[in-house]
């Protein structure tokens, strides 16, 4: 089979974070946010004199854009067309540069400065909303530097209020965001009335978070501190008053379903007003609707498909079989006659809304029409429990290396480091959490729910999340990609939604190796010792045809406190076929804390402890030791 690809992995991730421009005035500076560059498919922009400079690194991918004259008049060119600015160069002379062209925090690019030796990525603003904190972590991670981040938020190991609706495709509404910010910075109590959406972001916050749920119960009131300030969490649009007690902000999630109904020729307008005057006599905000439903036959509708456009809503059809099964408050036998369901808007707007369980209806039907535009509008409004994100998930299946941050590489870094949710066993989870971010979902499980572990990651990245599925050593070997890709086989994805992409890592057979010398230099297998998922008479057939054809071979999950019997049948079957002097390496937990290395012999392996955090090294016929360094020799002639 052949196929092409279009995407680069790297561009795929882009999908997800934006674009990002990266900018350097020196030779050093260049050379610093090369890394980056490539991980992130970042185009470099230079003065025209670095360009022989840049033609050096041509080989790496690096793509460069060159200006004449001076930065401060190309800058503003670039400025709205990507979302995130990444420079090396002094903090002051980007402050100068940027300071004319800012804007609004809500839509100004993200802006990160590296300083030229690319030890610190300081998010200068952006901080939240623009995502800049984030990309400084990301960028920390491809330059092997510290992030540094000044936003109050970060000491107390939070983020955002202005960003923790982000992932789950929630709309920012009014209020004074500025006030609430401060009374969290401050560490003061904050209420939370979350009336809609996931409430997976309350989950994932520190022990000492300041929020305080819904409304304290009399009896409690007295022990809670006083709110200094209250966070609404509803598809209810609130006017809050300038003088007020307290200041307030309000979060929409995307929980509304517009059922629609039209004659042929319906105005846009009219749809327009119709779910403006609906919106505002139910106080609901326009901002917290998900989408629109309506009958198959209006798919092709002019004004209800600019509608959609316009709001960048998607428009979600039923047939009339479908609409005719959903029990209604107003069915019409007219409405019956002319398309063959006694409803469209109420039915539409709750089967798109609802799950497992039926949704309700907020606003039962209304027919509105006016006698300036064409045509007549019949809306009804459904909650979802959960709501739409808008986003497009994406899944990155993640090697964590064997243990020690040092020997993950920067892009399986930035990848934990940037996604929504991280996905793991609890061990793993617990060796990279220098990594995690405040305010990420993160999953740990115990080490027998691999199923589960792959179902979750799957259900976050089809609901629009990004999730970094993270395993040791490489994803792919004895690992979680294989079992994510079969479960998503299995759901009949169709391979872009979510998008998925595998990143590396070192695995064990490659850490026990450096660990010893130099055993694979020669034809080399692994085979894993567990008869959990794979019959001991296949694995007992695989040890015996790679013993006699003579390959080097890492032995993985050798033994465990149940399974104690198949390390010994192994070393029989290798001591026929191998002289008893064959070195064997037993390395268990390679980089890691109380990693401890064993070199011995087929004849003696079994003399040592094995354990399931042990690979098992075994030489081939010309396999030697020397120095304390296993050998496989390569067939070289060495004088
Ligand atoms: N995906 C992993 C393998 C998981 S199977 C990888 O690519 O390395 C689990 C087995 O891997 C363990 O039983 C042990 O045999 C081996 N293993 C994992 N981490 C190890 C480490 N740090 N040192 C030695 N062996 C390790």
């Amino acid at each position: 089979m052949i196929q092409s690809s279009t995407e680069s992995p790297a561009s795929l991730a882009i999908a997800h974070q934006g674009r990002s421009l990266t900018i350097a005035t020196t030779a050093t500076g260049l050379k610093t946010l090369i890394p980056f560059c490539i991980g992130h498919s970042a185009p470099l922009l230079i003065p025209q004199k670095l360009q022989v400079e840049a033609e050096q690194y041509t080989a790496t991918g690096l793509q460069t854009v060159t200006y004449s004259g001076s930065l401060r008049e190309t800058l503003p060119q670039y400025w709205q067309t990507y979302d995130q600015l990444v420079f090396a160069l002094a903090t002051g002379a980007v402050v100068r540069l940027i300071a004319p062209l800012l804007n609004h925090k809500a839509t100004d690019p993200a802006v990160v400065v590296v300083d030229e030796a690319g030890q610190f990525a300081i998010s200068l603003c952006g901080g939240h909303q623009g995502g800049a904190d984030r990309l400084a972590q990301q960028v920390a991670q491809y330059l092997g530097g510290t992030p540094i981040l000044t936003g109050a938020a970060n000491h107390r190991n939070l983020s955002g209020i202005d960003v923790v609706g982000e992932p789950f495709g929630w709309v920012k509404g009014g209020g004074d965001w500025t006030g609430v910010s401060s009374a969290i910075a401050a560490g003061q109590a904050v209420q939370v009335v979350q009336e809609a959406g996931s409430d997976l972001w309350q989950q994932h916050l520190p022990p000492d978070h300041p929020f305080q749920w819904g409304w304290p119960e009399v009896s409690g009131a007295a022990v809670l501190p006083k709110p200094q300030a209250r966070v609404w969490i509803s598809p209810i649009q609130r006017q809050f008053s300038p003088g007020a007690d307290l200041p307030k902000v309000q979060w929409h999630p995307r929980v509304l379903w517009v059922g629609l109904g039209c004659e042929r020729g319906t105005d846009l307008a009219l749809m327009e007003l119709a779910l403006s005057q609906v919106c505002q006599a139910h106080h609901l905000a326009k901002a917290a609707i998900a989408g629109i439903a309506s009958l198959d036959l209006k798919a092709d509708e002019v004004g209800l498909v600019q509608l959609c456009q316009d709001h960048g809503w998607p428009l979600r059809c039923f047939s009339a079989e479908e609409l005719q099964a959903i029990l209604v408050p107003n069915p019409s036998s007219v409405v019956n006659q002319a398309v063959g369901t006694p409803s469209v808007a109420e039915a539409a707007a709750i089967t798109a809304a609802s799950t497992t369980n039926p949704a309700s209806l907020r606003v039962q039907k209304q027919v509105i029409r006016h006698p300036d535009y064409a045509g007549a509008v019949t809306l009804a409004i459904a909650e979802a429990e959960q709501e739409y994100t808008g986003r497009n998930g994406h899944l990155w299946l993640v090697g964590t290396g064997p243990g020690n941050l040092d020997q993950m590489t920067p892009a399986a870094k930035a990848a934990i480091t940037g996604a929504d949710a991280v996905v793991g066993y609890r061990l793993y989870m617990d060796l990279i959490r220098p990594l995690l971010r405040p305010g990420q979902i993160i999953e740990a499980m115990p080490i027998t729910q691999e199923q589960q572990r792959a179902e979750r990651a799957i259900e976050l990245a089809r609901w629009g999340l990004s999730v970094a599925v993270i395993s040791s050593g490489d994803c792919g070997i004895y690992a979680m990609a294989g079992l994510v890709l079969e479960t998503l086989q299995a759901q009949g994805w169709e391979g872009h939604s979510p998008t998925v992409e595998g990143v590396p890592g070192i695995s064990a057979l490659q850490s026990a190796a450096a660990r010893v010398g130099a055993p694979l230099m020669h034809d080399f297998c692994a085979i894993s010792l567990s008869d959990l998922l794979t019959p001991w008479a296949v694995i007992e057939q695989r040890l015996r045809a790679a013993a006699e054809a003579d390959f080097v071979v890492a032995l993985y999950n050798p033994k465990s406190q149940q399974r104690t019997e198949q390390i010994a049948i192994a070393q029989g079957i290798f001591a026929q076929h191998r002289p008893a002097n064959t070195p064997v390496a037993l390395v268990r937990a390679a980089y890691r804390p109380d990693e401890r290395i064993i070199v011995t012999t087929v004849q003696a392996m079994l003399d040592h402890p094995i354990d399931m955090l042990t690979t098992v090294l075994i030489g081939n016929r010309s396999t030697q030791l020397y120095a304390g360094k296993v050998i496989t020799p390569r067939g070289y002639r060495v004088n």
